[in-house]
């Protein structure tokens, strides 16, 4: 699914000398090369605080914690998305509070957020799934009128641009009161490791995430809150400040592998491609809203199950993202969930298949690649 060792051969240069530089420095951890890296994402986002910390699941559950929710609090978030996001809120006794998600966007469904509010809640977690910007113009309205935070899960969408209904853009994970993200190597921009990142423009805030990753600590062996301990290595901030000035080239080659594969699924009676926002429906030149963290289909009438095998026969990865709604996972069921309210997550289990995406496909393999899912389609 992703070619991490083809990306690796041509920023080595830059990453080896860095690396044996943190070696000799033995400056391990909150070093300068961690700051360093910092700032520089600080700068591209173009918002006030960056807090590195140890994984994107951390970012959450710290933003979360930063934002003194407590226990019984509501928290509206998506069916359709990876666990780390309803798992975190469950682990801090929040309450998950489970909705679901547009057909075409495949990210949350603000009409369903809307109708989940209860006095109880107090945050939504937009996720930007697949590296396609959540409906933000809307969730930011709805939770001003409900007194609500918002965090965005940018697990998936760092690089990525959200276009405000005025055609405005802001970059993905600064348009919340606080977003989170992961630096996982398979992430838009991955570390050789874990790792992960915590935005606000909110100074407040962000002085309070310093402490809670810092086990509470906002004065040497001072503990004023119970915190965490979650940190970035110096090792992951240089491959991060190594392949940040490229971010966008490596998103720009996943929107081109995934205009190639639009291409040749084009108007296919059973195959729908994925969407842009509304008013960039079709990935163009000019349009940077999705980052393509997955390259994902939704079919209809095909043996979706065949098709994976089909293609793996083929020596082709493929993936099922994901496989079984969040409501329907053990840990998470809730007998207050009502199955009409999930009938777009219930068929996206079942008719979605994300394609090999990354920044090192070439011609060949995306020709490949089509023509293996369009020979078992078509029969
Ligand atoms: C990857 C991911 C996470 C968790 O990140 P980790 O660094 O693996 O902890 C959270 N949310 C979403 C949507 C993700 O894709």
């Amino acid at each position: 699914m992703v070619d991490l060792q083809g990306q690796y051969a041509k920023i080595k240069d830059v990453i080896n000398p860095s690396f044996n530089e943190v070696l000799e420095s033995a400056a391990f951890i909150n070093g300068p090369k961690v700051h360093q890296f910092q700032k520089n994402l600080e700068e591209y986002l173009d918002v006030k605080h960056v807090i590195p910390c140890a994984n994107g699941t951390d970012a959450l559950q710290i933003a979360m914690m930063g934002l003194g929710l407590e226990q019984g609090d509501e928290v509206i978030t998506a069916d359709f998305t990876f666990a780390a996001t309803v798992e975190v809120i469950a682990l801090l006794k929040l309450t998950p509070v489970l909705v679901d998600v547009d057909p075409i966007t495949f990210n949350i469904d603000v009409d369903a957020v809307r109708k989940a509010i209860t006095p109880k809640t107090k945050a939504i977690v937009p996720v930007h799934l697949f590296g396609l910007a959540a409906n933000m113009d809307e969730i930011m309205t709805l939770a001003k009128e409900h007194n609500l935070y918002v965090i965005e899960d940018n697990a998936q969408g760092i690089g990525g641009d959200y276009r405000h209904n005025d055609g405005s853009k802001t970059k993905t994970g600064v348009i919340g009161h606080v977003a989170s993200t992961s630096f996982f190597p398979s992430k838009n921009l991955g570390c050789y490791g874990d790792g992960g990142a915590i935005f606000t423009n909110d100074n407040d805030l962000a002085h309070t995430i310093r402490g809670i990753v810092n086990h509470g600590m906002y004065k040497r062996y001072h503990h004023d809150v119970v915190g965490v301990n979650s940190r970035l290595d110096s090792l992951q901030a240089v491959v991060l400040d190594a392949k940040l000035p490229h971010l966008d080239s490596y998103n720009n080659a996943r929107r081109n592998a995934a205009r190639q594969y639009n291409q040749a699924f084009k108007n296919h009676p059973k195959i729908t491609t994925p969407s842009g926002l509304s008013d960039c429906d079709s990935i163009c030149d000019t349009c940077d809203c999705h980052v393509f963290h997955q390259y994902t289909l939704n079919l209809k009438d095909v043996d979706r199950d065949g098709l994976v095998a089909h293609l793996n026969e083929n020596g082709i990865p493929c993936g099922v993202y994901y496989p079984i709604p969040l409501h329907k996972q053990k840990a998470y069921v809730d007998e207050r969930y009502n199955e009409d309210d999930f009938t777009v997550t219930n068929q996206l289990v079942k008719s979605v298949v994300s394609l090999p995406m990354h920044t090192e496909l070439d011609d060949e393999q995306i020709g490949f690649i089509t023509k293996t899912v369009l020979d078992f389609i078509d029969g």
